[in-house]
């Protein structure tokens, strides 16, 4: 299955609870902050995502959307 996500930079709060979910380590700490000056999560790369979620469930603050290849 492949899938991706894409991280709302704004909402985000940099807990890291998506970096540290995520089986395939696809999701890293930015290193420029954001509005309200905190650093956010980025996603590094689409290879390997598998559309899991598990980044998104464990946002506290719902920024991460995960999608998926529909097969049909
Ligand atoms: S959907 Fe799964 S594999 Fe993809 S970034 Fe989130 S936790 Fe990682
Ligand atoms: S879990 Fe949510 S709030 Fe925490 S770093 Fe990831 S995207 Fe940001």
């Amino acid at each position: 299955m492949k899938g991706k996500i894409v991280i709302d930079r704004e909402r985000c709060k940099g807990c890291q609870y998506c970096v540290l979910n995520c089986p395939q380590k696809l999701i890293e700490i930015d290193d420029a902050f954001n509005t309200n000056g905190f650093f956010p999560a980025v996603f590094r790369d689409e290879n390997g995502c598998t559309g899991c979620a598990l980044c998104a469930i464990s946002c506290p603050d719902i920024a991460i959307e995960v999608y998926r290849e529909d097969k049909d």
